[in-house]
Formats: C-alpha cells, sequence, structure tokens
C-alpha cells in the first residue's frame, strides 16, 4: 500500500488498563507538532463492533461527541451511511488542537467488517476466501491512509483504543505491524501509554505491568518508540531507568505523565521532558524551536485554571452522572467559561431520579449558582429533570437546558405556568393529551436508529433583543445538532402570552432552537453549544451563562 503524501505517522496504544488519557496524549503530542508549525489531524480507532458510538449508552462509553459535518460512509459500492457521532476522545483533539475534526477519522471495527462483508456480498473478491489477514488489515490500512489524504497533514495521529491485549485490537496492532514494514520506521512510529501504578504499602511506583504490556507487543512484532507512563507522580529517575532497560526503549524516550491539576499542562510537561524533540527526530522532521508565542499563550491559558479569582457553583442534574465522561464538553466549556472568567466552576453531578424519589432534595438547588439541564435520551429520570426546571423556575435560578434540557425546561414551563398538567414529550409519553414536544417532521418516515437524527452542523438565526442574541453578539450562529424531537411551535406560541420567548430558529427547517423566560435568565437551547466550546475560545453562551449565574448569586449575596 502507498502513503502517497510525505505524511508521518504517530500510533498510540494503551496499555495494562483503559481509561488512561490515550486522549489527553495523544492532543498534546500533536500540541507539540503545532507548536513547532506543523500540521497535524487526528484519527481515533475503536475497536468495538458498533458501526458509530451513537447508540451506545453515555454511561457505558462515555459522551457521543458530534461535529460540524456529516459524513457519507460508503462501506461498498451502492451501501452508504451517515456518521456523524463519534468518539468523545475527538472533543479532546479539537479543544487542545483548535481545529474542526471529521467523521472519517473515527474508524471502528464495525464500520471495517461491514466495509468487508459488503464488498463480498457485491462481488469485490470473487474467488476469494476472505480472512482477517489480508482482507480486514487490508481496509483498516485503506481507512489509515485514507484519512491521512484529506488533509495531507506533516503528522497524522492515530490512537487505538482499547488496551493491548484486547482480542478486538488485534487485528488493528497487526495492521500498523503492516504499515510500519510498507512505510518504513521513519515514516510511522508508536507511542505506548501505560500505567505505572504506585504500592502504597511499599511506597514505589512499579513497572512490571509495563513490562508485561511492552513484551505482549514485542510478540506481536511491534516495538514501541517512546513510552508514556501514567502515574500519580513524575516518573524518578530510576523508574525511567528501568522501564528502559525491561522495555528496550532508550531512557530519554520514556516520558511521565503525572495527575494534573488541568489536563491542558500536559504538552508542557512534555516539552520539558524534551519529547517535541526526540519525535522530530524519530520522524526526521527537521527539529524547529517551539514558537514563542504559541508556548506562552498555552501558558497563560494554563494559569487561567490555576489561579482563580473566585468560584462559582453549578449544578448538573442529569441522567447518566455516574460517570463524568457523560458530560465531558459540558464539563469542559463550563470550566473553560468560569477559568475565563476568573473563576473556579465547582461542579455538582446529580442523577435526577434522586429528586423523584425526595423532592425534599431539589432543595439543595437553591445553594447553586446556576443550573445546567443536560441533554439525554428516554424516559428514566425525566420527571426529576422536569422537576429540576420548575423548581428553577419557581425560584429563578439561572438555567441553561441542553436539547433533552430545553426540551423539558419547555414541558416543565407547560405544566407549571400555562397549567396543562399532562404536558409532556412524546418521546417519553407517545400518548399525551399535550405534546409540547414532539417528532421533527423529517423522523416520521424513519424506522431506523443508527446515525438517523438531525445530526451536524447547521444554522441558527437568533432574535435580536433576546438573551440568547446578547450572548452570541450576531444573528446567524453556526452550532451542531443531535436529536429527533423539538419544541411543537403551536404550545410555544401560546406559552408568548405567558413570558416565554422563541430566541432562536433553525434557518433552514425553521423549527424552533431557543427558548427564554422573559423575567429571569432562564434559557433552553436545541443545539449543542458545548461541541463548539474551546478553552481559549469558550462558547460565549456558556460563558454568558457563567457569568450571569456568579453576578446574579453575588447579587444576592
Ligand atoms: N432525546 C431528545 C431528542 O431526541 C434530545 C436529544 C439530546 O439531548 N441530544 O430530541
Amino acid at each position: 500500500m502507498m502513503n502517497r503524501s510525505d505524511t508521518r505517522f504517530i500510533f498510540i496504544t494503551g496499555g495494562v488498563l483503559s481509561g488512561l488519557g490515550k486522549g489527553v496524549v495523544t492532543a498534546s503530542i500533536g500540541k507539540l507538532l503545532q507548536f513547532r508549525g506543523y500540521t497535524v489531524d487526528a484519527v481515533k480507532i475503536d475497536p468495538y463492533l458498533n458501526v458509530d458510538p451513537g447508540t451506545l449508552n453515555p454511561v457505558e462509553h462515555g459522551e457521543v461527541f458530534v461535529c460540524e459535518d456529516v459524513w457519507e460512509f460508503e462501506a461498498a459500492p451502492g451501501y452508504r451511511f451517515r456518521i456523524a457521532e463519534i468518539d468523545q476522545d475527538f472533543g479532546t483533539y479539537e479543544r487542545f488542537l483548535e481545529i474542526n475534526m471529521h467523521p472519517s477519522n473515527n474508524i471502528t471495527s464495525g464500520q471495517v467488517y461491514l466495509s468487508v462483508i459488503l464488498k463480498e456480498r457485491v462481488g469485490e473478491f470473487l474467488g476469494k476466501t476472505i480472512q482477517v489477514i489480508p482482507h480486514i488489515t487490508d481496509e483498516i490500512k485503506r481507512r489509515i491512509l485514507r484519512a491521512s489524504q484529506r488533509l495531507k497533514p506533516d503528522v497524522l495521529l492515530v490512537e487505538i483504543g482499547g488496551t493491548v491485549g484486547d482480542i478486538e485490537v488485534m487485528p488493528f496492532l497487526e495492521a500498523l505491524r503492516q504499515l510500519i514494514l510498507e512505510l518504513g520506521k521513519e515514516v510511522v512510529i508508536l507511542v505506548h501509554v501505560t500505567l505505572i501504578p504506585s504500592l502504597e504499602t511499599v511506597g514505589q511506583l512499579k513497572t512490571k505491568p509495563t513490562q508485561h504490556s511492552v513484551r505482549l507487543l514485542q510478540s506481536m512484532g511491534l516495538q514501541p518508540d517512546i513510552i508514556v507512563g501514567r502515574s500519580k507522580v513524575e516518573l524518578p529517575d530510576e523508574v525511567k531507568e528501568k522501564i528502559s532497560l525491561f522495555c528496550n526503549v532508550p531512557k530519554h524516550a520514556v516520558a511521565s505523565d503525572p495527575d494534573l491539576e488541568t489536563p491542558y499542562e500536559l504538552p508542557m510537561i512534555f516539552e520539558k521532558q524534551g519529547l517535541g524533540d526526540l519525535i522530530c527526530d524519530l520522524l526526521k522532521l527537521p527539529r524547529r524551536k517551539p514558537d514563542y508565542r504559541s508556548l506562552n499563550e498555552w501558558g497563560e491559558l494554563i494559569k487561567r485554571f490555576k489561579e482563580p479569582a473566585d468560584r462559582v457553583r453549578i449544578a448538573i442534574p442529569g441522567k447518566y452522572c455516574m460517570i463524568y465522561d457523560s458530560y465531558i464538553s459540558i464539563i469542559e466549556a463550563l470550566r473553560a467559561s468560569a477559568a475565563w472568567l476568573n473563576l473556579k466552576a465547582d461542579l455538582i453531578l446529580i442523577e435526577t431520579e434522586e429528586f423523584e424519589r425526595d423532592p425534599g432534595k431539589l432543595e439543595m438547588l437553591n445553594h447553586v449558582d446556576g443550573i445546567l439541564l443536560t441533554p439525554g435520551f428516554g424516559a428514566r429520570g425525566v420527571e426529576g429533570m422536569i422537576m429540576v426546571a420548575e423548581q428553577a423556575i419557581k425560584e429563578r435560578i439561572p438555567l441553561l437546558g441542553i436539547c433533552f434540557g430545553a426540551q423539558l425546561l419547555f414541558v416543565a414551563f407547560s405544566r407549571y405556568v400555562l397549567g396543562l398538567r399532562n404536558a409532556h414529550s412524546t418521546e417519553v409519553d407517545p400518548n399525551t393529551l399535550h405534546p409540547v414536544v414532539d417528532l421533527l417532521s423529517e423522523q416520521r418516515e424513519i424506522g431506523l436508529k443508527g446515525g438517523t437524527m438531525k445530526l451536524g452542523g447547521r444554522l441558527v438565526k437568533l432574535v435580536k433583543g433576546t438573551k440568547l442574541h446578547e450572548a452570541y453578539k450576531s444573528e446567524r450562529i453556526i452550532e451542531r445538532f443531535r436529536h429527533r424531537y423539538h419544541i411543537n411551535q403551536r404550545y410555544a406560541e401560546l406559552a408568548a402570552e405567558k413570558g416565554l420567548i422563541i430566541s432562536a430558529y433553525d434557518e433552514l427547517d425553521g423549527t424552533i432552537c431557543g427558548i427564554e423566560l422573559k423575567d429571569a435568565w432562564i434559557l433552553g437551547v436545541q443545539f449543542h453549544p458545548e461541541f463548539r466550546s474551546r478553552p481559549r475560545t469558550p462558547s460565549p453562551l456558556f460563558l454568558e451563562f457563567v457569568k450571569k449565574s456568579y453576578k446574579i448569586r453575588k447579587k444576592k449575596g
């Protein structure tokens, strides 16, 4: 297979266990290259068999990220699928690398196998037995090389999800071995991220699990060029030496990835250890000095996170609060907006089922500065979400509802202010007397669930004079969408008489994209501002929400 550009490849694998923050390592390496003026793009490989993560419960796999672009994936001639929902790591890449990612850069086993099997049906392999090697591995290599052709970056980062040793990961590692053979060692390098646990009882960092996972890689014909050790504290010299000796990498190629106050510090930690120059050397790229201004600006950002002047308390009631990753882009947008205002965001995640069991707990909402009502799907925990919105309306607590959060804010308004006691979304109660939130008309014919929502970036028109317009300071914005249901225009007009304002419309299909209360900072938006928010350019809406929450609280004293 041919690499038809000068693109170099950095593969990132994980060892010992998952959840090590490989995404942050990948993005930080990309940042080191950007500091040097090299262009980068990132691919994430997800070894699971889903075609995309769109139908996954966030509790199982974290947030589903949405790109601006929607990708028409042609699995085989005549077989097309829409993909716009991708792994949450793309959010990390966008926040660090400050470029828009493309859905075709998320390669899953599901896509790879689907392609190969459909191609067999079409007749592309007539007379042949279809096998993991070479057919699956060829498809993987083809997808990776195609990703490198899209923007032809100087360096393509390819993060392989899962852990070395997982059965699903095997074909990808084999494809990597073949790519190194075909393209050469100076074009493809391997960074292995592994856990270095510390045994409290002996007060020592332990390298044995790392040795084992590297040996596993070696048994597949792969030798890491760089080992990144994830640990509580920075790796002392003797630990680096040990890893070097046992894992067959030079000591200066063992990098420390300690616990940090903010993940945005990691590029600086890597830079200090000489990782940027080392990567250039390994890839035979000219060593360039990191751009002084870019480094400084990144440093400024870190300072904002680490030296806040005050705090702001934001509640995040939701249905998937068991893990932080379910709402990672929302959390990052809140943290960044707070940091931008010299504040630290204290975030309180609460399962809304708790309010259903004990409504007395709603009282806690009176002690936060603002409420971020979250996106979601399905009936569980919904009554609790509506109770939260009602409480915010009653007590005039600043609230930003996103997608499902906006829809349920409207349900609460309909019940509590309009007096329509049975008002609901038809997603939860298909037979409701008052379908104040209803299926989008374009969705009525759609039965299949994968990749069929209203998805991707769209133009939104904001109504002048609204709080939403005040936040964006523009009448036309682009935001990203992921939904099937929407706020019913008929009921929104009814609500207008009782102090609810429609603040935004989808420019193309005219559906309602924003609502707000006339006399309180209580807003709902159908789109997802969190996906476009980046630490150095936080979402204007999140910024305004945090600012208003803090101000109103201060005023109350
Ligand atoms: N379940 C709602 C819908 O499909 C909201 C989706 C969301 O919050 N992303 O419209």
